[in-house]
This record gives structure tokens, C-alpha cells and sequence, in this order.
């Protein structure tokens, strides 16, 4: 049985290679973006090589984690400028530290909490500590000077003053590299990760104060359906397909569109083949999906045509159930 296993993954595998250096186009020639997510400098090469065009978000809580201490700003500038080297010429968004809930950094002797997805984590926790924040600040600034592709995302925003008081300290951070006579990118682009239905629901608002969306799907699943992402009892409840998700996905994109900023996708749902005609036919930008993905999510991507998206798209929006919706969409999509 695996033996059969791997060869249909080899064959699958070998079918997708047309797709390498191509560009990403649906059937009618609409060009999307289609970025990689990665954890580490290293796997920027394999993202470039899986044919990315571009990082659409680098977790940079694994620079942070397995060591005693924190990384200094050189080291940080280091691995920034390695993946904006790797990338030349493509966009990189790298989200600054994404700590807590899920993901505990143990010298940095964070409190124990009862609930700590809802608790003090990421950007709550990053602007609480300006010290340590600015390091990350000003290493992504200077590591922007050369290549100019570092595009700057904060993670887990609720509100408009995370934005605010975030934007606040990059100018400082500017402000003192200008005076330290060191170069860094003036024009660095600062984008909000749309993960919290507070964010979700004040799109239109953070449209109007920041550069870019991505919409994190993993933990707008979470948050939306109220279910713990990590806890196997109530798996059954975390589901894209629900109508309260697609619904928030749907309005996210059209308040980005409305104010003319790009929105992208780089939660687990960008690579899944039964969401890319919704995806397509609401206007997302980019899809950001795993290096190991890539090639399946533009192959999908090329099948499908304008109208034929936007019908599946409608009959899907207008199911009652995350059940209903994924039958639907399962037999929708085309093998
Ligand atoms: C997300 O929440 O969708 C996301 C991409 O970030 P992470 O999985 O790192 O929380
Ligand atoms: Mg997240």
C-alpha cells in the first residue's frame, strides 16, 4: 500500500514540474502572486528553488527559539539580509516576533497564563517590551537598505493603536539610525497579519493606516470558531469551511481591495486546491503557502477561468454549513 503510495506521489510530483518557472496565471491569463512561508534564512533557498515569488511571511520566533538568550541585532540583520539576498528582487514579508501562545521562548521568563492564546503574546507582548522590540526594528530596517524587498507585518493585531504605537517605534528606530549614519530602508513597508476577528472586522479602518494584508487563517480559525487550534477534542470544530471564516475572509479582502492596498494569504488555507476558486474570484493578491506546495497551488490556480470561479465561489457563499460548503467545494474542484 505505500509502496503504491509513493509512486503516486513521485508521479504527481514529476506532472507538477511543468509548473516550475512558470508564471502564476489562472486559465485566462490573470496574474496572482504566489509567495513561500518559511522559518529560517536556509529555507529561503528552498523556496526560491521550489519557484516562489517572493516570502510572504518568515516566522521569526524560530530565530528566538533553542538558545539562552536573545539574538543581537547584528544577528538578526544577518538573517534578514540572508533571505532578502536569496530573494533579490522579490518581496519578503518578515513578521516580526510572533511569541506566546503556542510558541514559548523560555529566557525571556514569560509568566505562566490560564489562557495564553488570549493572553500576553506577540505584538501585545512586543510593545509591552520597546527594548527588545526595537533590536528586531532596526535589524529588519538596516537589513532592508540593499535589496529594499523587506516588507515589515505585525502578527495578532486587534486594534488600530498596536498599528499606531508599532509605526511610532519604527520612526524612532529611523530616526536613530539616520543620526548613528547608518543605512537603512526609509520607505520599509509596515502590514497588519489579519488573524483576530477584531482585525477581521476594523478592516476597513487598518486599511487606511497600513501597507499590506495577510490574512493568517490558521489563527483566524481559531479565534472565529472559538476552538483551540492544538486540541484534537475539538478538531471537528476548526474548519476554513465554515461560513463565519469564509464570510470574514471574503470582507477582509474586498476593505483591502477597496483601499487600493494588496492583500495576501498565508495561513494553511492558501494551498488548499477547494478554496483557490473563492480566493481567485474575491481578488486575493497572493497565496503563500509551504515551498512544498508551491507548484500544486499554481497548477490549480492555472484551471481555473473568471466566471467558472465566480460561480463556484457564489454557490459555495450561499451554503449554510462548514459541511454543506466543503462537500460542495470538494466535488467542485477539478482533479
Ligand atoms: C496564521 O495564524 O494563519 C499564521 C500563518 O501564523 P501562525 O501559523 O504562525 O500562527
Ligand atoms: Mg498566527
Amino acid at each position: 500500500d505505500y509502496l503504491g503510495r509513493q509512486e503516486a506521489l513521485r508521479a504527481e510530483k514529476e506532472r507538477l514540474e511543468v509548473y516550475r518557472g512558470k508564471e502564476t496565471v489562472d486559465a485566462e491569463g490573470r496574474r496572482f502572486g504566489l509567495y513561500a512561508n518559511i522559518g529560517s534564512p536556509a529555507e529561503a533557498a528552498a523556496a526560491a528553488e521550489a519557484g516562489a515569488e517572493g516570502i510572504g511571511l518568515f516566522r521569526t520566533e524560530f530565530l528566538f527559539m533553542d538558545r539562552t538568550s536573545l539574538p543581537s541585532e547584528v544577528e538578526q540583520y544577518e538573517a534578514y539580509l540572508a533571505v532578502s539576498r536569496a530573494m533579490a528582487g522579490k518581496e519578503v514579508i518578515i513578521r516580526t516576533l510572533d511569541v506566546g501562545g503556542d510558541k514559548a521562548i523560555d529566557y525571556l521568563g514569560m509568566e505562566k497564563e490560564e489562557n495564553p492564546f488570549l493572553g500576553h503574546r506577540a505584538i501585545r507582548y512586543c510593545l509591552d517590551r520597546p527594548d527588545l522590540y526595537k533590536v528586531q526594528l532596526r535589524a529588519l530596517l538596516r537589513a532592508g537598505a540593499e535589496g529594499r524587498n523587506i516588507k515589515i507585518m505585525l502578527p495578532l493585531v486587534t486594534s488600530l493603536e498596536e498599528v499606531r504605537t508599532a509605526r511610532g517605534l519604527l520612526e524612532k528606530c529611523k530616526a536613530e539610525l539616520e543620526s548613528e549614519g547608518l543605512p537603512y530602508d526609509k520607505d520599509m513597508a509596515l502590514g497588519v497579519m489579519v488573524e483576530t476577528p477584531a482585525a477581521a472586522l476594523i478592516a476597513d479602518l487598518l486599511a487606511q493606516e497600513c501597507d499590506f494584508f495577510s490574512i493568517g487563517t490558521n489563527d483566524l480559525t481559531q479565534y472565529t470558531m472559538a476552538v483551540d487550534r492544538g486540541n484534537a477534542k475539538v478538531e471537528k470544530l476548526y474548519t476554513t469551511f465554515h461560513p463565519a471564516v469564509l464570510r470574514s475572509i471574503r470582507s477582509v479582502i474586498a476593505a483591502g481591495r477597496a483601499a487600493g492596498i494588496p492583500v495576501g494569504m498565508c495561513g494553511e488555507a492558501a494551498a488548499d486546491p477547494r478554496l483557490i476558486p473563492l480566493l481567485l474570484s474575491w481578488g486575493l493578491s497572493e497565496f503563500s503557502v509551504s515551498a512544498s506546495a508551491v507548484l500544486a497551488t499554481r497548477a490549480q490556480i492555472h484551471r481555473w477561468r473568471a466566471e467558472e470561479a465566480r460561480q463556484v465561489a457564489q454557490e459555495a457563499m450561499g451554503l449554510s454549513t462548514a459541511a454543506g460548503v466543503e462537500g460542495y467545494l470538494s466535488s467542485a474542484v477539478k482533479g
